[in-house]
């Protein structure tokens, strides 16, 4: 026992001592870090997906008939409340002050919680890949809503909500199945893998696409892969160092170190 803690301790030092050499850190994320918030996994098993049927949520369908969108709002309402009243954990944190320390080139994420933001990272510092559950668009005209108002219309009541411009649908801004991945998010979160010195994946299992090609990119153009995910992942064995656990305590230890390294 006494040598696994030296060795995870040397782990969390090398880690520290990359990001301070690093030029370019990218820290991607994924479900792993939201489910230390208390955010449900919504593909784990009890997940929303146990009691929806995911072919009722197809981007298609959502535009094509009424009928889904109400199933779609009813279940994108339920998801909501745990969002709304997560807080950032220690490595949402640590990652927030990767930021204040100018250690951050940018976080790209897969969650949709809005998490970083709260954490204090900022807007141009954050790419979020599957879009946000925190604001709402109409699909005809882009109107922009605050979620928190549709979401007390649909508190009241209401079941679908529409434009007060066009009449159009409105849906959060996610992505849903079925729906193109966001260009400009997509491709920035590529270019900025490509060309980064030090890739840190958190808390992603690595197994959705176009997400779990990155750290690959990442490795291909010569940065050095850390992962830090409570289980295996596929990209495990190319990475420089591997890290299984919890985000939160294991990145308060390593942004410690950057901290004392700084000095
Ligand atoms: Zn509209």
């Amino acid at each position: 026992m006494v040598k696994d803690k030296d060795e995870i301790r040397e782990k969390f030092e090398q880690v520290a001592r990359w990001i301070i050499d690093s030029e370019r850190t990218v820290v991607f994320v994924g479900a792993g870090l939201s489910t230390e918030s208390g955010i449900p996994d919504f593909r784990s098993p009890g997940g929303v997906w146990d009691r929806y049927n995911p072919e009722d949520f197809y981007f298609q369908n959502f535009l094509s008939s009424e009928a889904s969108r109400e199933k779609y709002w009813k279940m994108s309402a339920e998801m909501y409340e745990p969002m709304k009243k997560a807080q950032p954990n220690l490595a949402h944190m640590a990652i927030a002050e990767m930021e204040s320390l100018g250690k951050l080139d940018c976080v790209i994420t897969q969650n949709i919680d809005g998490l970083h933001f709260k954490a204090g990272n900022s807007e141009g510092k954050v790419i979020e890949l599957h879009g946000t559950a925190m604001s709402v668009s109409c699909l005809r005209c882009g109107k922009k809503y605050d979620r928190d108002q549709i979401q007390e219309r649909l508190r009241k009541g209401l079941k679908v909500p529409y434009c007060e411009d066009c009449r159009g649908p409105l849906k959060p801004d996610t992505i849903s199945f079925g729906q193109p991945m966001p260009e400009k998010e997509t491709e920035e979160a590529y270019h900025r893998s490509s060309v980064c010195d030090l890739f840190i994946v958190i808390g992603s299992s690595l197994v959705v696409q176009p997400a779990a090609s990155m750290p690959l990119v990442a490795k291909r153009n010569g940065a050095r892969l850390v992962i830090l995910n409570r289980d295996p992942t596929p990209c495990d064995e190319m990475a420089d160092i591997v890290i299984h656990g919890q985000a939160g305590p294991a990145m308060a230890s390593i942004l410690e170190n950057v901290k004392k390294g700084l000095k």
